[in-house]
């Protein structure tokens, strides 16, 4: 990473309130395996250093605000990691907590494996498959403390994928571009229909680069009924609200 990359993580995470300065050679090694791996098959649009710095690695640690994600021990799901958003960056400053960063594209977390394999990343186990499928499974349903998600979906889906994910008290902590209010209300419907409450909307700018980006957390406030997640694809098609 360049003097000028390395400022740039600095400055970004300081706004955050995180000083990354010991996590730095790992953030740099997986700079270097991202574009390497962009280079082979396509993983990411984002392909400049800067772009890399600011709108993976400072956009997913911006997922810390809040303190939703504090605690030791905790179990994170992050549904569609994509090349492994938020899941890497927060991996690597939150070492104590254990990540599932799941993705329905095998070739996205075939680079989320090897990358945390060379990061020594011992706390994250990646997953091929969908999260509808992972809801129904006794393996994964109920087991989470905490679902994470960056740029994956409209709020009512998201609230349907993730909270039969959750225990009792568990958190949904979506990060996305700006809300609309349509989808906000839409979201806080869907959250009551699966045992969620919307219990936090935190708008905030992007460090450095001032983009618009919403933290939503919906809290699991009670059991979510056996019908969710509907079968793959339905989530989507026919979104609850
Ligand atoms: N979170 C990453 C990021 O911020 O860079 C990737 C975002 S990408 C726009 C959305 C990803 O979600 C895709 O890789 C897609 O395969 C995955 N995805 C969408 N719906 C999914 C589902 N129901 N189960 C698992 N993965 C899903």
């Amino acid at each position: 990473m360049t003097p000028e990359g390395q400022a740039l993580l600095g400055q970004g995470a300081a706004e955050l309130g995180l000083n990354v300065e010991g996590q730095l050679p790992q953030f740099e090694q997986l700079l270097d395996l991202l574009v390497e791996a962009n280079s082979r098959v396509n993983l990411t649009a984002l392909k400049t250093e800067s772009d890399i710095v600011l709108k993976h690695f400072v956009d997913s640690l911006s997922c810390l605000r809040g303190e939703h994600l504090d605690g030791a021990g905790l179990r994170v799901l992050d549904i569609g990691t994509g090349a492994g958003f938020p899941t890497l960056p927060l991996a690597i400053v939150r070492p104590d907590a254990a990540f599932t960063p799941l993705d329905s594209i095998r070739k996205k977390i075939d680079f989320v494996r090897s990358a945390a394999e060379t990061l020594n990343l011992k706390g994250v186990t990646p997953l091929v498959g969908r999260a509808e499928t992972l809801g129904r499974d006794p393996e994964h349903r109920e087991t989470y403390d905490r679902v994470v998600c960056r740029a994956v979906a409209a709020l009512p889906i998201l609230a349907e994928l993730g909270l039969p994910l959750l225990k009792p008290g568990g958190l949904l902590v979506a990060q996305k571009g700006p809300i609309s209010e349509e989808e906000l209300h839409a979201g806080r419907r869907a959250a009551d229909e699966v045992g969620g409450r919307v219990t936090e909307v935190d708008a905030f700018t992007l460090p450095v680069l001032g983009d618009a980006r919403t933290l939503v957390v919906i809290e699991k406030v009670g059991p979510t009924p056996k019908k969710y997640p509907r079968r793959e694809g339905v989530p989507n098609q026919q979104p609850l609200f």
